[in-house]
């Protein structure tokens, strides 16, 4: 029987995350030291995870981190998933969030070994304010070039995700406009939550969507096109139709009542929302000799637990238990 929460809502997209190390310290994620860092696991633990999962009527599954392109064997781990069917008989849709630095020699593998799409993320057209945000020096023509090799493995739709903040790069909506047509990717523009680990978060700093769309109108028209109703982004093509966009708005229009999806952290713990203030340790239930069915039944009643919304902006938000870098975004 498939996994529906208590307010009737099917969960079918699986993030899991495969380490919280990263090689980038953006300024919206993390401090620029270390931090604390969680286990990360052995892939065949990820692996019966998410076919665990998958049995349940888990359809998508997307890797993440931290930075999922630092862990060896993430190739082969693509391959396995890529093995599981659905409970549908249908392959896995399998993605991948990355920063890119590593990718463009990895993404004709990966492609090979069965990833469907992947989403770089890169929040500034320029390379020093690019570096002034991922606080590495030289990371932009990396990214560029795994962007592009992206497209050439055919890892498409190409998605570039942007968190916009205002003081950093709220000037970079209509040059990731033009970036969108001239390099036939679709740009996201994501507002930033307050999940980092700085916690430098204020309503001030969040460029909201209505802002977006009012400045990208400025460089040219563009309206809304129509989108899935669990789809995080709300989209929009330009008027000639060259060049799409996407607009990430948890904060100013917030979508929790579509929420389709379910995390799983490096250390095995699942997480009912981004804002979750616990989570749920299903490496625990495995490393005490759960069975598959077992393990299955504790899936379920944490589903029941799912969050109704989140509360960000409310006089009664309480921060999430993990920073973005700790859950996998
Ligand atoms: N390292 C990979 C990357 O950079 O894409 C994957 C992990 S990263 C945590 C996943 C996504 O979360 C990125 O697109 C990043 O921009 C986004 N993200 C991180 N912190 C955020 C925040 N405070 N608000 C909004 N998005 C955030």
């Amino acid at each position: 029987m498939a996994l529906i929460d208590k307010f009737g809502r099917p969960i079918t997209d699986l993030r899991i995350s495969i380490t919280d190390h990263c090689n980038y310290k953006c300024v919206y994620c993390r401090t620029g030291n270390e931090g604390a860092l969680y286990a990360d696991l052995p892939f065949s633990e990820y692996l019966r995870m998410t076919r665990i999962l998958v049995g349940l009527g888990i359809k998508k599954v997307r890797i993440t981190g931290g930075e999922p392109l630092l862990r060896k064997g993430v190739i082969d781990f693509v391959r396995e998933l890529s093995k599981l069917p659905t409970v549908d008989g249908d392959p896995l849709d399998i993605a991948m969030t990355t920063n890119g630095h590593l990718l463009a020699d990895m993404a004709h593998p990966l492609k090979e070994a069965g990833l469907n799409r992947v989403t770089v993320s890169m929040d500034a057209v320029d390379p020093d304010r690019f570096a002034r945000i991922t606080r590495v020096p030289n990371g932009y023509d990396n990214v560029l070039a795994s962007i592009r090799a992206a497209k050439r493995a055919g890892l498409e739709p190409v998605k570039v995700n942007c968190v916009l903040m205002r003081g950093f790069n709220e000037d970079q909506i209509i040059p990731f406009g033009m970036f969108a047509r001239e390099e036939g990717v679709i740009v996201r523009f994501i507002e930033f939550m307050p999940l980092e680990e700085d916690r430098v978060w204020s309503p001030e700093v969040v460029v909201t969507l209505d802002e977006i769309v009012q400045r990208m109108n400025e460089y040219r028209p563009f309206v809304e096109i129509p989108h899935e109703r669990s789809e995080t982004a709300r989209r929009y093509r330009f008027d000639d139709g060259v060049g799409e966009i996407g607009i990430i708005a948890p904060v100013s229009h917030p979508f929790c009542g579509h929420c389709s999806r379910i995390r799983i952290t490096s250390d095995g713990k699942i997480r009912t929302c981004l804002f979750s203030i616990w989570d749920h340790d299903l490496h625990g239930q495995m490393r005490r000799g759960a069975s598959d069915d077992e393990l299955a039944e504790f899936i379920r009643g944490v589903v029941q637990k799912k969050e109704q919304r989140h509360h960000i902006g409310e006089p009664d938000f309480v921060p999430a238990s993990r920073t973005m870098v700790h859950i996998g975004g």
